[in-house]
């Protein structure tokens, strides 16, 4: 298992996208996020992606200051969508204080509701988050040209985050020209992702975020199967290698890009001193 602690870092990072609700934490939820805040995560962003999770990740929010909430319809689950389910989540949007709407947008990749489904529910969040004025967290997966179709019909004002960008040049482009973000996870850490590291070599450091989505994406080299946000130095390592830059600027850039991407506000960290013993023994 890489061993994160080994390695002190004095930035602060950000988990622009984690599922901590997810029953995988359910037995160590706190633990899970006293070792972020160990390895440096000043904040965790966490998706609920459909209405059972937007009451979860809206509790979580509450319970802890280390904890953003953000709140949409996933693809996968646009056939809940309806008027009322729409009126719903505006209501726990405001009530979590979300800093965006997401994850929401296509995927064609994993069999689920027909696109014709898929579309309407993400038009309607587009229009709900033009609506708030809130940025929006955008899946895609195998759904391109459909996306940035819808995409480029939204309001020019509104702010997207490219959520595990896979390296498609036009998307790329698109999300440059347009001052969108590129969210940077576990996929860029594969042996395969070779594309794709080209692809995050060459784009402005400033349109970078980085993301977990814990407990999915596991980085390369990380035994444990089930991810989670104390993982982000381990992405922030790999990205510093690639673009030839020192951990400490990763850290502090792409934590000043999700600030201005989501709007967040991120609590201190405690002092190295004053964080929990390493290793406790009996
Ligand atoms: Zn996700």
């Amino acid at each position: 298992m890489v061993d994160w602690v080994a390695e002190p870092v004095t930035a602060t990072f950000v988990d622009t996208h984690a599922h901590l609700d997810d029953p995988a934490f359910d037995a160590d939820r706190d633990v899970v996020i006293d070792r972020a805040v160990q390895a440096g995560v000043g904040l965790v962003v966490n998706i609920g992606y459909r209405p059972r999770r937007w009451t979860t990740t809206r509790a979580l929010a509450s319970a802890s200051p280390r904890v953003s909430a953000v709140l949409g319809l996933h693809p996968q689950h646009a056939d809940e969508f309806t008027p009322s389910t729409c009126d719903e989540l505006e209501q726990c949007i405001v009530q979590a204080e979300a800093c965006a709407v997401g994850e929401i947008g296509l995927d064609y990749f994993r069999p689920g509701p027909a696109p014709a489904v898929q579309r309407h529910a993400f038009e309607q969040q587009l229009l709900l988050a033009e609506r708030l004025s809130l940025p929006v967290v955008i899946h895609q997966r195998a759904a391109e040209a459909d996306c940035l179709n819808i995409l480029q019909g939204a309001q020019p004002s509104l702010r997207f985050v490219l959520h595990s960008f896979e390296g498609s040049e036009r998307l790329a482009t698109w999300g440059l020209s347009h001052g969108h973000y590129f969210g940077v996870g576990g996929l860029m850490t594969r042996v395969g992702s070779n594309h794709l590291r080209g692809i995050l070599a060459e784009l402005p450091l400033d349109r970078l975020i980085l993301e977990t989505d814990a407990p999915y994406l596991v980085p390369a080299q990380v035994k444990d199967r089930r991810n989670v946000p104390a993982n982000i130095p381990v992405i922030a390592r790999h990205l510093a290698e690639l673009r030839g830059a020192d951990l400490e600027t990763i850290g502090s850039v792409t934590t000043m890009n999700a600030v201005a991407a989501l709007g967040l506000r991120i609590p201190p960290l405690p002092q190295q001193t004053d964080r929990p013993d390493r290793v406790v023994l009996p």
